[in-house]
C-alpha cells in the first residue's frame, strides 16, 4: 500500500501483515506520503492494532515517517523491528518506540499464525540490510532487492519486461555483483511464491525464479568502471554498450564482423556510420577497413588524424578528437591505448553519420572503448605479422635469392599440380620451356661476375613481366630457366611464350654494364604428352635447347619438331650436352620451324 507519487519512479510500497492486535508494518515510507499509507493501513486494522514496525534498512524512504508514528503509537509493546546496524543511525530520530532487534531474537518473529523470518542480506546495499519472508504466504518482502525503475508502475509485474527495470535500479545501487549474488543465495531455500519490493512491482510465483536469475547476472558497482563520470543513466548506457563490446570481443575474432558489430552497438549511443582502423606494426601503418574489405593495406596517414596518432594518454582529451575530414565530414579519431602503454600504436577513425556535441555521454563511451578495441587490433596486427613471417620464411625456402625465381626444391609440386589439371582436361596442356642465356660465361669473364649477376636479375624481372601470374618459373642452376605453363592450343603456338622471353631478353639495354652488348638467350620447348612424367618431357624440353644451342643460339626449338625430324647431329644422346658449334645463321624461330608437313599434330590439350 503505497501512493502514487507524481513523477516518482521510485513507487514506494509499505506492506501490511494483518493479525489482528499484532499486525505488522513493512516499512512505513516517507513523511510526504504516510497520511496516505495511513489510511489505508485503516482501512484493514486500527493503527493501535499494529505492534511491530519492520524496517529493512535506514533510508529516508522507509524511516521518515517514524518521528510522525513515534507520535501516534501510544501502545507499549510496540517496537521498531531492525538490525542494530539499523539502530545505530535510527536512534538519532530520538524516538519513543523501542527498538527490537532481529539478530537477538533468533532471526523471527512469531505470531497468532505464522513465524516472519528474517533473513540478513548486508551491504545491499547497507551493512544491516535484511529482508523479510512470510512462510504462511510465501511473501518475500524484499526491501530493495528486486526493486526496479518502472516508467509506467504496476502494483503486478506483468512479465519479463520488468527486469530491465530492476537491471536499472541493482546496477549502481547494488556495491558488486559479488554482493548482489550473495543476498540471493540466502534466499535460494526459500519457497518463495511472489515477491513484495519496496520499489517496483510484486512479482508472480511465475516470475520469482527468472527474476533471481536475471539478478544473478546484473552487473554492479557501476562507479567502479566510471572514472569522472556520475551520471547514473548515462553510466548504465556506456556500461551496457561496453559490456556487449566485450562480450563481442571475446566470441568474435574475425576483424570484420568485430568492426560491424562493435559499430551497432555503439550506435546506441553516438551516430557512427563506419570505423576505420589503423594498426602500426614492423612494415609501417595498416589500413584495415571495410572499404577494402580488411584486406589490410599498406597506408599513409591522413595528415587531418596525424595527431592523435602515437598521442600520450596524459596529452589526450577526448574533446578534441571530434574533428571534420578536410571535406567537413565530422569524424572522431580515437586514439587505441593499451593496457601498459601509455603512448597510442594505433588509431580508430569514426565516422559519423551526424555532427555530434562532445558531451560527456561522448567522451565516456569513447575513453572506455579505446582499451578494448586496442586489444583487438593489436591482436589482429600481431597475426599478420606472423603470417607474414611464415610467408617470408616459405619465400625464402622456395625462391631463389638473386632472382625472385622459384627454386628447384620447390617446382615439382606445382609442376605436378598443372600436370594433374592437364591429365584431368583441365586448363589446357603442360608445356615446359627451358631456357638458357648464351654464352653467359662470356660475360662473367669479361664485366665480372657482379655483372653476371645483374643481368640474371634483370633477365628474370623480365622474364616475369612476360609470363602470367599462374605461370611457374623455376631458375633451375647456374642461368638455366624453365617455365612451365598450361597452353591452350587454340590460342598460339606452344613455343609462343619461348620466343617472347627470348624476344624480350634480346631487347634489354643494359647499357655501359656490358659495354653496349646484347644478350641473348636459347629455348627448347616440350608439350607434355597424356601422362607424361614430369622428368621425360623436363628431359625433352632440355634435348630441344640443345639442339637450339647447336643450331646457333638465339632461337626456340621445339621437341615435337625434333622427334618429327631430328637435326642429323644436333641429338646424340639425349642426356649428353652436345658441344656447341657454329654461329647462328639465322635468327629467331620462324626461320627454324620446320615445313608444316612435318609438325606433329598436336596431342593432350582438351578444352
Ligand atoms: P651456352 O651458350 O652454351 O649456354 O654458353 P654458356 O657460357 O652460357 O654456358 P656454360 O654452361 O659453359 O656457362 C654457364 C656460366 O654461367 C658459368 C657460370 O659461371 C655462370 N653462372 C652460373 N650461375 C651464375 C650466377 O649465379 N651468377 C653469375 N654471374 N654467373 C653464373
Ligand atoms: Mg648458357
Ligand atoms: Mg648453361
Amino acid at each position: 500500500m503505497g501512493e502514487l507519487l507524481e513523477g516518482d519512479e521510485f513507487q514506494c510500497h509499505a506492506y501490511l501483515v494483518e493479525q489482528g492486535d499484532e499486525s505488522v508494518l513493512i516499512d512505513a515510507g516517507a513523511a510526504p506520503s504516510f497520511r496516505h499509507v495511513l489510511a489505508k493501513v485503516e482501512e484493514v486494522v486500527p493503527l493501535a492494532s499494529i505492534r511491530w514496525f519492520v524496517v529493512h534498512h535506514p533510508d529516508p524512504d522507509i524511516t521518515g515517517c517514524l518521528p510522525l508514528l513515534d507520535q501516534l503509537v501510544t501502545r507499549p509493546d510496540a517496537a521498531v523491528v531492525t538490525h542494530w546496524r539499523a539502530e545505530a543511525l535510527l536512534k538519532h530520530y530520538g524516538l519513543d518506540l523501542p527498538f527490537w532487534r532481529v539478530e537477538e531474537h533468533g532471526w523471527a518473529l512469531p505470531l497468532e499464525d505464522r513465524t516472519l523470518q528474517f533473513v540478513l542480506t548486508p551491504y545491499l546495499h547497507f551493512p544491516g540490510a535484511f529482508v523479510t519472508f512470510d512462510p504462511a504466504s510465501g511473501t518475500l518482502f524484499s526491501s530493495d532487492l528486486f526493486g526496479a525503475f518502472t516508467p509506467e508502475p504496476r502494483l503486478h509485474v506483468q512479465d519479463e519486461r520488468y527486469f530491465e527495470g530492476m537491471r536499472l535500479f541493482h546496477e549502481h545501487y547494488m556495491p558488486s555483483q559479488e554482493i548482489l549474488q550473495h543476498g540471493l543465495a540466502e534466499l535460494e531455500p526459500l519457497p518463495i511464491q511472489r515477491i513484495a519490493p519496496q520499489h517496483g512491482g510484486v512479482i508472480p510465483e511465475a516470475l520469482v525464479r527468472p527474476a533471481m536469475a536475471f539478478l544473478d547476472k546484473v552487473e554492479c558497482g557501476l562507479y567502479l568502471s566510471s572514472k569522472h563520470d556520475h551520471d547514473v543513466r548515462r553510466m548504465s548506457a556506456v556500461n551496457r554498450a561496453l559490456r556487449q563490446a566485450v562480450r563481442l570481443l571475446t566470441v568474435t575474432h574475425q576483424l570484420p564482423e568485430l568492426v560491424q558489430g562493435l559499430t551497432e552497438i555503439v550506435q546506441d549511443v553516438l551516430p557512427v556510420r563506419d570505423i576505420q582502423l589503423y594498426g602500426s606494426w614492423a612494415d609501417g601503418l595498416m589500413l584495415l577497413d571495410s572499404a577494402t574489405r580488411f584486406r589490410g593495406v599498406p597506408a599513409a596517414l591522413p595528415n587531418h588524424l596525424a595527431p592523435w596518432m602515437g598521442i600520450c594518454r596524459d596529452r589526450w582529451s577526448p574533446a578534441t578528437s571530434f574533428i571534420t575530414d578536410p571535406e567537413g565530414a565530422p569524424l572522431v579519431a580515437l586514439p587505441l591505448f593499451s593496457m601498459e602503454g601509455e603512448c597510442a600504436r594505433h588509431l580508430a577513425v569514426l565516422e559519423l553519420s551526424a555532427p555530434i556535441e562532445a558531451d560527456a555521454l561522448a567522451v565516456h563511451i569513447l575513453e572506455e572503448l579505446s582499451t578494448p578495441l586496442e586489444v583487438a587490433l593489436d591482436r589482429e596486427m600481431l597475426l599478420r605479422e606472423v603470417q607474414q613471417r611464415r610467408q617470408e620464411l616459405y619465400e625464402l625456402a622456395t625462391r631463389d635469392a638473386l632472382t625472385g625465381l622459384y627454386n628447384r626444391h620447390y617446382f615439382h609440386g606445382a609442376a605436378a599440380r598443372m600436370a594433374a589439371l592437364q591429365d584431368r582436361g583441365r586448363g589446357g596442356t603442360l608445356v615446359v620451356s627451358m631456357l638458357d642465356i648464351d654464352r653467359f660465361k662470356d660475360i662473367n669473364d669479361t664485366f665480372g661476375h657482379a655483372a653476371g649477376d645483374i643481368v640474371l636479375a634483370r633477365l628474370a624481372l623480365a622474364l616475369q613481366e612476360t609470363i602470367r601470374e599462374e605461370d611457374l618459373a623455376v631458375r633451375m642452376g647456374g642461368e638455366e630457366i624453365a617455365v612451365f605453363h598450361l597452353h591452350h592450343p587454340h590460342t598460339d603456338d606452344e613455343e609462343e611464350l619461348a620466343e617472347r622471353i627470348r624476344q624480350a631478353t634480346e631487347a634489354l639495354d643494359f647499357g655501359p654494364l656490358l659495354g653496349g652488348r646484347k644478350i641473348t638467350l636459347s629455348g627448347g620447348v616440350a608439350a607434355r604428352r597424356p601422362r607424361e612424367s614430369l622428368d621425360s618431357v623436363l628431359q625433352r624440353a632440355d634435348q630441344a635447347l640443345y639442339a637450339a644451342k647447336q643450331a646457333g643460339r638465339n632461337r626456340v626449338i621445339v621437341a615435337a619438331e625434333l622427334e618429327a625430324e631430328p637435326l642429323p647431329s644436333a641429338v646424340g644422346h639425349p642426356l649428353r650436352r652436345p658441344s656447341q658449334v657454329g654461329a647462328p645463321l639465322r635468327g629467331g624461330m620462324a626461320a627454324l620451324r620446320p615445313p608444316s608437313r612435318f609438325r606433329v599434330p598436336r596431342r593432350g590439350g582438351v578444352e
